[in-house]
């Protein structure tokens, strides 16, 4: 199953992304991660994204398209995939139309006052990506990632401004993207507030799975 998962930032796509692909045996295929590895690796691309990412903009379309395009050539995408924060935009949504065939878009509902809360309270171990919350998913020791024990960072954009910045970008450039699935009758939503076994059940459903 190709899928694509939408929703404001905070709304605990990464998260549910996460456990489906391990469920399914598919990659999760996030460009937000790409970019991070890019970047702490300081490599080309890495040094031209850094400070968009921080500020909270968005990556030009046709380095994010070009690179997505490369990563579902790859193997492992055989048996289906879940991209996670792509496509952001709708020339991005149409390129994709162009390379894959994306059999159902998840959209993911939380209400802004609940994204802020956690945008802020999210911490991450950042060479592998978990993600914890210090109030609602805290790691077994705080400040510790539990597989390793080394220790979590915040992002650089969960910084309060930032993250003002990601909601308004969200807004203008990819809320649009709800309409553009919705029309195509592929799209399905999940209600983010309850607690993640919650969350993750109703997907299930909802992907018939
Ligand atoms: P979140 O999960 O909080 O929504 P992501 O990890 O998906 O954040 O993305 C972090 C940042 O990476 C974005 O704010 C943006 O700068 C960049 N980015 C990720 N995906 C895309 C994309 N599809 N198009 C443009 N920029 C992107
Ligand atoms: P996104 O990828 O959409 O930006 P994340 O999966 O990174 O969102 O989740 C954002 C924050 O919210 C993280 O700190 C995560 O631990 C926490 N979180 C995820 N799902 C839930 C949930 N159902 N209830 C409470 N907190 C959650």
């Amino acid at each position: 199953m190709n899928l694509v998962f939408l929703g404001p930032p905070g709304a605990g796509k990464g998260t549910m992304a996460t456990r489906l692909a391990d469920d399914l045996g598919v990659p999760h295929i996030s460009t937000g991660d790409i970019f991070r590895a890019a970047v702490a690796n300081a490599t080309e691309l890495g040094k031209q994204v850094k400070a968009i990412m921080e500020s909270g903009g968005l990556v030009p379309d046709e380095l994010t398209i070009a690179l997505v395009e490369e990563r579902l050539k790859e193997s492992d995408t055989a048996k289906g995939y879940i991209l996670d924060g792509f496509p952001r935009t709708i020339p991005q949504a149409e390129a994709l139309d162009g390379f894959a065939s994306i059999d159902h878009a998840v959209r993911f509902v939380l209400e802004e006052a609940e994204l802020i809360k956690r945008l802020s309270g999210r911490r991450v171990h950042k060479p592998s990506g978990r993600t914890y919350h210090v109030e609602f998913n805290p790691p077994k020791v705080a400040g510790k990632d539990d597989l390793t024990g080394e220790p979590l960072i915040q992002r650089p954009d969960d910084q309060e401004e930032s993250i003002r910045n990601r909601l308004e970008v969200y807004e203008e450039q990819t809320a649009p993207l709800v309409s553009y699935y919705a029309d195509k009758g592929t799209m399905v939503t999940v209600d983010a507030a309850p607690k993640p076994d919650d969350v993750y059940a109703s997907l299930k459903t909802a992907l018939g799975l």
